[in-house]
């Protein structure tokens, strides 16, 4: 039976999925993939370029299907630009010998990503720089902010990272031409992404520093990170999180005093029934409205 297990093999107590992206937790993105569904899953890579295969099952949360480098860092791109997939081009522009262009590959790109679903991913990958799996790039998102994810297969084969700021995209593989393990320590966090640093410290010093735009569509509420509930007063720990509209929570927290805060369900009003007779027929259920799609 194949089981998924954490690359360095600790443990985590409970995690949101910021943190579990943020930490690579591998039970958490198998727990994740079996209730979004493989097919929803693999329709979704496809639409950001990769071609995965289905059969693959649950494995295919931790990367059992096989992918370049070229697909991988096509399919980080609709994060990075706000959720459209630009089609990679080896060759922009031909030049005939009097430097007028003779042949031009225009670019074709796809919308494939809500804005509001490529912020929210960006900014959750943003945390894998700070305090996650390649917390290492930490000074360089506070100078540049970027977001990445690192990746490290089963036995230290390949080690990965692509990482982004709004104007540049990069991925970095590290591996053998004939796959064998690299060793322990042989990650991308520690590998990979000091490669990515040293070239994107070069690459970003000639475009202006910015960081990712907020689209209207999103929204930010004060939670407990603990519980996930609105922030009661009395919460230790709150932080901003960012949401869709709609997905956000309504509840303040109720492990801190948040009944007082949130609307109370009124229990529906039952008909008396005098004692010692059966009530009537249908007092003791509450009342189910017929909805009609
Ligand atoms: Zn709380």
């Amino acid at each position: 039976m194949w089981k998924p297990l954490n690359y360095g093999r600790e443990q985590y107590g409970e995690l949101s999925l910021r943190q579990a992206l943020a930490y690579s937790n591998n039970v958490i993105t198998v727990k994740l993939l079996d209730t979004v569904g493989v097919p929803y899953f693999v329709d979704f890579a496809g639409k950001v370029g990769l071609p995965l295969r289905a059969e693959n099952g649950l494995s295919l949360a931790l990367g059992s299907d096989e992918v370049t480098l070229n697909e991988l860092v096509r399919a980080y791109s609709p994060f990075a630009t706000g959720g459209l997939r630009p089609e990679p081009r080896t060759i922009i522009r031909i030049y005939d010998r009097n430097r007028r262009t003779w042949t031009e590959n225009p670019p074709v790109i796809t919308p494939v990503l809500s804005p509001a679903t490529a912020y929210i991913s960006t900014q959750m990958l943003k945390d894998v720089m700070t305090y996650g799996t390649a917390k290492g790039l930490k000074k360089f998102t506070q100078l540049y902010p970027a977001a990445g994810k690192t990746g490290t297969t089963d036995d230290y084969r390949d080690a990965w990272f692509v990482g982004y700021t709004p104007g540049i995209i990069t991925g970095v593989w590290l591996g053998y031409d004939k796959p064998k393990p690299g060793g322990k320590g042989f990650t991308g966090g520690t590998v990979a992404a000091p490669i990515w640093e040293r070239f994107m410290r070069q690459a970003v010093t000639s475009r202006p520093v910015a960081d990712f735009q907020k689209p209207e569509m999103v929204v930010s509420v004060a939670i407990d990170p603990a519980t996930g509930y609105l922030a009661a007063p009395d919460c230790p720990d709150k932080r901003d999180e960012l949401f869709i509209p709609g997905t956000q929570p309504t509840e303040y927290c109720l492990q801190h005093g948040g009944e007082a805060l949130n609307p109370v369900a009124m229990p529906p009003v039952q008909p008396e029934a005098p004692e010692g007779q059966p009530a009537p027929e249908g007092a003791q259920e509450p009342i189910q409205e017929e909805i009609k799609e």
